[in-house]
């Protein structure tokens, strides 16, 4: 596969971009090579500047659930840009686009609008504080909230593959009330607890931990964390930014049967635009400025256009709740497929699987903890990955990152996928 024109781009890119990137997940460091250029997505399928062709599993990093350019989307961004690209004033989308969050999220009577994951995050922890009257935040180990000086700690994702666990530039007073636990495992919390009862103001987890890898939470772990929040008046905060209308139209809350106080979504609920919200039961968020003293803003929160392409995908997201056992199902085979290649092929090889996320794993145990996650062979990844991009199926260039499945793969598709993984695991 001939990458001339990509590699070109990428040496400009170098010279006025730090790293040829715009965001660090996109660079190939963890896995070698440049990355290709992207000009164009169908469903799942995009096309690079040398004409290449790729099943994408990346989709955006997750908000493209329905696929790339859905009409509908597109027509709703087509139709809102007609009238303008911004006001800085309210419109009617905005509160279209709440009205149906509220509706198809459990436990949750008001939202934010905001730009991205991070600002959802950073916003929601502030909330936290500013209702508790407390400072300290528990995060766990490989969760990745956005890259807020607050939630940069043991940050997982991008941070992990780049070997960064914590980021330079944010000062210990930031991070310093940020205490981490270890995911799936409720005794960490307890202790942390325990040794700053009244002092947390919230846990905030991934309820599926989708930036280590995918690791699904034990039975009992999302309850436990519920039981210790209520126990010591702590806010519980669900990072939605990837679970969020990807595991069920009401999240993971619906997913798992398990309330959250304050949810953050991104990624899907722009359709991929830039769109980031926190939502959460009015008590909480009457706090909010202009209503209550905690001021959070955004000149170009609740963007008509990134509104109008949220609101379309949600609509058709909310009417067909099928499409979730659809793409599980996706997923699944594609596990299965991926383990029994594995096996045949004597490569020791996990796949975790949760709704429309999954992640191979290159080892012999069971990955059920962040420590475990890293016992995975990162040169055999390198080569899976590669392997795997020369024959047109684009995964996210690092063991810490999840493959995306979505509405717009077909079974062709997923075929394609498996046939490839058997031939790329035959060959390592
Ligand atoms: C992507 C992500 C974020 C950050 O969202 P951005 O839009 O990239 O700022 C936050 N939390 C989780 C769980 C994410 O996956």
């Amino acid at each position: 596969m001939e990458r001339k024109s990509s590699e070109k781009l990428f040496e400009r890119a170098k010279k006025v971009l730090p790293g040829g990137v715009n965001s660090p997940v996109r660079a190939y460091r963890a896995v070698g090579g440049n990355p290709p250029f992207i000009v164009r997505g169908k469903g799942c399928h995009i096309w690079d500047e040398d004409g290449n062709e790729y099943i994408d599993f990346v989709g955006s990093w997750g908000p493209l659930i329905l696929g790339h350019s859905y009409p509908p989307v597109l027509n709703a961004v087509s139709d809102a840009m007609q009238n303008g690209l911004s006001f800085g004033a309210p419109t009617a989308v905005e509160v279209d686009v709440a009205e149906l969050l509220v509706s198809m999220v459990p436990n949750v009577d008001m939202v934010r609008m905001v730009n991205s994951g991070t600002e959802a995050v950073m916003s929601a922890v502030r909330v936290a504080r500013g209702v508790t009257g407390r400072d300290k935040i528990i995060k766990f180990a490989g969760c990745y909230h956005g890259h807020s000086d607050a939630m940069l700690v043991a940050a997982g994702s991008g941070a992990l593959t780049q070997g960064v666990p914590d980021s330079a530039g944010v000062p210990k007073a930031a991070a310093g009330d940020t205490l981490t636990a270890q995911y799936n495992d409720l005794e960490s919390v307890r202790e942390l607890f325990a040794a700053n009862a009244e002092q947390i103001a919230a846990v905030i987890v991934e309820p599926i931990a989708a930036n280590m890898g995918v690791v699904a939470p034990e039975t009992g772990f999302l309850q436990g964390l519920r039981q210790l929040c209520d126990a010591y008046g702590a806010l519980l905060i669900f990072d939605e930014v990837i679970t969020g209308f990807r595991l069920a139209r009401g999240g993971a809350q619906e997913f798992f049967d398990v309330r959250a106080d304050l949810v953050t979504f991104g990624k899907i609920i722009g359709g991929g635009m830039p769109v980031g919200a926190y939502a959460g039961r009015r008590e909480i968020m009457e706090q909010v400025a202009p209503v209550g003293p905690i001021y959070q803003a955004g000149t170009l929160s609740g963007n008509p256009v990134a509104m109008a392409a949220g609101l379309a995908q949600l609509r058709i997201l909310n009417e067909h709740p099928e499409y979730y056992t659809q793409i599980e199902a996706k997923a699944k085979t594609m596990a299965d497929a991926m383990r029994n290649s594995a096996a045949k092929h004597g490569v020791p090889m996990q796949v975790n699987q949760m709704g429309a996320l999954l992640c191979p794993y290159f080892t012999d145990k069971a990955v059920k903890s962040y420590a475990e996650t890293k016992a995975s062979d990162l040169t055999l990844f390198s080569s899976y990955f590669n392997g795997m991009l020369a024959r047109g199926i684009y995964l996210a260039p690092s063991q810490f990152e999840a493959t995306f499945l979505n509405v717009s793969h077909t079974d062709d598709d997923i075929a394609a996928a498996c046939q490839a993984a058997d031939e790329v695991l035959a060959s390592l």
